[in-house]
């Protein structure tokens, strides 16, 4: 079926709105240019300026991609559309984002934790570039025009009206009846009302582990010890791939932490066993990832005491301190907004969307990109891999109807 707005003039011109001058949808325009000159491309646009939001990316530094290099399966990067994403991939990839912008004119760095930025260190130069193709080659940018109701006269249409943290922001595409998954936050740090660990801001512990009790919910990475409970790119990742659990609790769960670098219980006791030997103090005696401040709190929370020594550990007192070690539990009593990163889980669900050409399967002149689908991700650059990669594809797919 057709929507009625359908503008079948496009066998001369080709007329496509796309609703939102975000990533994807600048990303869209710009590539649709290039496919196709004489498109008539209009960008509607509800702020005041386009790209606000890609302009604070990555703290102001745009983080624009990931090498994928650490990412065994899509999922520990796509918890919410990983199979969408393997197969675009195909169409645009990673790589493909990579020489897209070196050719574009913004030389990119990768760091040592396989995020993709420009070189500049600047989201402006990001925004500028794709700003300055859209108005060399045509586009016709209309800023401060909200979309109410979906624009008419146009053969086809780009919804890139990014996450919508409540359902209503999406009421202009009311009329299309699409199934929505109930928008939830993601990308957040837990709060912990626990004095000890007040005490101990701003440590980080390099590698930990941290899983929602009760749970397969699990997420490996550095852990940053706040004010407020822990952050982190662990908990931001958990926060990810449990948002709507977390939500469905009111953000009051059981967090368990494992200090030691991914040990199990039998490999803390392997590695502990030579201590057990000296007659040192537990607290000046220990692994040495581990803080002494933090090694005292965690000594103390397995009900020992710094002036214990380690070849009086009885073998209970070793249990206690082997399971505070490897599985810590804290009580969480909220969610906190991560100061730089938030993305919405939830959206236009995928069931709505043909996954070859992101047309909806209801009307085929309606095409989808971004965080409005229900495609989100970890930190690291790689929501706006989604992005670019989902612009494009939309491109090509409306350049295949001319
Ligand atoms: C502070 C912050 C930092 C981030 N940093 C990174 C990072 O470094 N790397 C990374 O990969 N991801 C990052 N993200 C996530 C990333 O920015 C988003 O996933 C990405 O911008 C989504 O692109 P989009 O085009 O789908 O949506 P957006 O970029 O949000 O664009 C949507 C546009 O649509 C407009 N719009 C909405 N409704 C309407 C309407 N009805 N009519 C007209 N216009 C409308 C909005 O005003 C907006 O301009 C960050 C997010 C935030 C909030």
């Amino acid at each position: 079926m057709q929507f009625p707005f359908i503008n079948y003039s496009y066998l001369c011109t080709m007329k496509v709105a796309i609703v939102g001058a975000g990533a994807a949808g600048c990303f869209c325009a710009v590539n649709l240019k290039r496919m196709l000159p004489h498109v008539d491309v209009t960008v509607l646009e509800r702020g005041q300026r386009p790209m606000a939001k890609l302009s604070i990316t990555g703290g102001g530094r745009c983080n624009l991609t990931n090498t994928f290099r650490d990412i065994t399966h899509l999922s520990q990067a796509y918890p919410r559309g990983w199979r969408l994403m393997e197969r675009l991939f195909r169409q645009f990839s990673p790589q493909d984002t990579i020489v897209w912008w070196q050719e574009a004119g913004v030389p990119l760095v990768e760091q040592p934790d396989q995020c993709v930025f420009p070189r500049s260190q600047d989201a402006m130069q990001v925004v500028g570039t794709l700003l300055h193709e859209m108005q060399a080659r045509g586009v016709k940018l209309l800023t401060q025009s909200p979309v109410a109701e979906l624009p008419l006269g146009y053969d086809a249409l780009v919804i890139t009206s990014g996450g919508a943290p409540r359902l209503g922001s999406l009421s202009f595409l009311s009329s299309l009846n699409l199934s929505l998954q109930p928008p939830v936050p993601s990308l957040f740090a837990l709060n912990i009302n626990f004095t000890p660990l007040q005490d101990l801001t701003g440590i980080v512990v390099e590698d930990t582990i941290v899983s929602l009790a009760g749970t397969r919910f699990q997420a490996q990475g550095p852990l940053l010890i706040t004010h407020f409970g822990m952050s982190g790119p662990a908990i931001l990742r958990l926060s990810s791939y449990a948002a709507r659990h977390l939500a469905e609790h009111d953000y009051k769960v059981t967090l368990t932490v494992n200090w030691m670098q991914g040990r199990n219980e039998e490999q803390v006791r392997t590695l502990l066993h030579p201590y057990l030997g000296t007659n040192k103090k537990l607290g000046n005696h220990h692994p040495q990832h581990l803080t002494s401040r933090h090694w005292a709190m965690l000594l103390d929370r397995a009900s020992l005491t710094a002036n214990h020594r380690w070849d009086a550990l009885n073998h209970k007192e070793m249990n206690r301190l082997v399971a505070t070690l490897t599985s810590d539990s804290y009580e969480t009593t909220g969610r906190r907004t991560y100061r730089a990163e938030f993305v919405t889980c939830g959206g236009v669900s995928l069931s709505n969307i043909n996954p070859n050409t992101f047309a909806l399967k209801s009307h085929p002149n309606i095409f989808l990109a971004g965080e409005v689908l229900d495609v989100d991700a970890i930190t690291g650059g790689f929501n706006l891999q989604a992005a670019w990669t989902m612009g494009y594809v939309v491109a090509k797919s409306i350049s295949a109807m001319s």
